[in-house]
């Protein structure tokens, strides 16, 4: 064994060591008082993630299930939704759209940009029956961060719910759900939130609320007024995902030990680490604006094999990256600096790409790419408190 094994992938995240000892616990009942205990001092604290004053429903499935549960509970069959498509997670949202037989207006956007609001609101505008608009805050599968915020300032003069996919955002970059007029938020446990796969967080307008009521559900298992009832009494409609909710308790007093501030500021000296240390290398970001905060796509130079490379970088480094999807399946490497991951980590991660880089006949230019790279991540920590960060969002 030469190396520790460093995940750097767009989820599932390293864990800390005080999440991994909060899952080890012995098991309590879903039904019982200490188990609302715990259901009762996490409800707060999510609400204060997710910046809204409604309940914060935890969900026992991987994130799409929430994306599931949002669009079978605020739509019915033949009402009409946007969806925002510019990479594989708003694809998603299509085909779960297509799944509940909603007719569906697409903005199409090229990958590795964002959606151009005015898009969108051409699109409402011509057509009042647009009941709600689907989009990602960050489209993992290019990077990008969608401009979630002035969506909310579109939609919310409209009867039209905007629906987010947070599960690569939230934790990661601000998305306060109530002051930008967010509809749906939705996350997943194993991206920002340092826990393993299998929780899924949605929180819900009073205006969503409001739809959902008058919605029949479209599933047995996720019927978000049922859920809603049961939160009231410390519990979830079926059986809790009681280790994911202990260690959620833990991972939620880090999250919040230094304040959501000191979260996303750190989340952006991150991505400023990762991008100055690979342009100091000589590659190139895939995405030149409005990228996200918790994952930093690169180019694979040309003439080098991208799976050959991500091969080379886990197996010889240890340090496991993710690639690119589809038509970028080869072309990109995506740098997942989410969860409990941190500068030294992504030091390490940067080394190994150059050194595996090197080792296929690429090349380098001379320099000090981590040095570099380092000043960078310590400009960025050093912005005084509140300086809106220079990418939007
Ligand atoms: C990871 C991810 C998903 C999928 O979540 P699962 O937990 O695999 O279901 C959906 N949307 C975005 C933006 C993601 O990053």
């Amino acid at each position: 064994m030469l190396n520790k094994t460093r995940l750097l992938t767009p989820g599932p995240t390293p864990l800390p060591e005080r999440v991994r000892l909060a899952l080890a616990r012995d098991m309590i009942h879903h039904r019982k008082k200490d188990f609302a205990a715990i259901m009762d001092r996490v409800q707060p604290r999510l609400q204060q993630l997710f910046g809204t004053s409604q309940p914060v429903l935890p969900l026992s499935s991987s994130g799409t299930g929430a994306m599931t549960a949002a669009v079978y509970g605020l739509f019915s069959p033949g009402e009409k939704v946007l969806v925002v498509v510019g990479g594989k997670f708003g694809e998603r949202w299509r085909n779960i759209a297509a799944s509940r037989h909603l007719e569906i207006q697409e903005v199409t956007v090229p990958w590795g940009h964002a959606v151009d609001p005015s898009a969108v609101e051409e699109v409402l505008d011509r057509d009042p029956e647009i009941l709600g608009v689907l989009v990602q805050l960050s489209e993992t599968s290019t990077g990008v961060l969608h401009p979630v915020q002035e969506l909310g300032a579109i939609t919310k003069k409209r009867d039209c719910l905007l629906v987010v996919d947070g599960i690569s955002g939230v934790g990661l970059s601000p998305c306060p759900m109530d002051k930008w007029g967010i509809d749906c938020l939705l996350t997943g446990s194993q991206k920002g939130l340092m826990l393993p796969p299998g929780l899924a967080l949605l929180a819900l307008s009073s205006r969503a609320w409001e739809r959902a009521a008058a919605t029949e559900p479209g599933c047995f298992y996720f019927n978000l007024p049922k859920e809603r009832n049961k939160l009231a009494q410390g519990q979830t409609l079926f059986t809790s995902p009681v280790n994911l909710i202990v260690g959620l308790d833990e991972s939620l007093d880090m999250l919040l030990e230094n304040g959501l501030e000191a979260v996303y500021a750190k989340q952006w000296a991150l991505t400023m680490l990762t991008r100055t240390g690979v342009q100091a290398m000589g590659l190139t970001p895939y995405v030149k604006e409005r990228f996200a905060w918790g994952i930093t796509s690169v180019l694979v130079p040309e003439g080098l094999d991208g799976t050959k490379l991500l091969a080379i970088i886990a197996d010889r480094f240890g340090v496991v990256l993710a690639g690119g999807q589809d038509s970028l399946k080869g072309r990109i490497l995506r740098i997942g600096h989410m969860g409990w991951v941190d500068w030294a980590d992504v030091l390490g991660a940067l080394q190994a790409v150059k050194s595996s880089v090197i080792a296929m006949g690429g090349s380098c230019p001379p320099g000090d790419p981590l040095g570099k790279a380092m000043e960078a991540y310590l400009a960025a920590l050093e912005l005084p408190p509140g300086t809106p960060p220079p990418n939007g969002n």
